[in-house]
């Protein structure tokens, strides 16, 4: 079983991956870098359901 640990950002698609970014901690400053930027909403996912979802959507832009 291959679990996602992926965050994603619901007002701009912004997305960031496990595979491109291994460390759980850079994850979360990449994160809350975005959210101070630019006020966004990142959320965590886990590859499952909405954050799948957002997945497709920003591989087949
Ligand atoms: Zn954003």
């Amino acid at each position: 079983m291959t679990i996602i640990q992926m965050k994603y950002c619901v007002d701009c698609g912004w997305l960031i991956e496990a595979s491109s970014h291994p460390e759980e901690y850079e994850r979360g400053r990449q994160a809350i870098e975005h959210h101070l930027e630019t006020g966004h909403y990142v959320r965590s996912g886990d590859g499952v359901g909405r954050a799948a979802e957002s997945t497709v959507e920003y591989e087949t832009k």
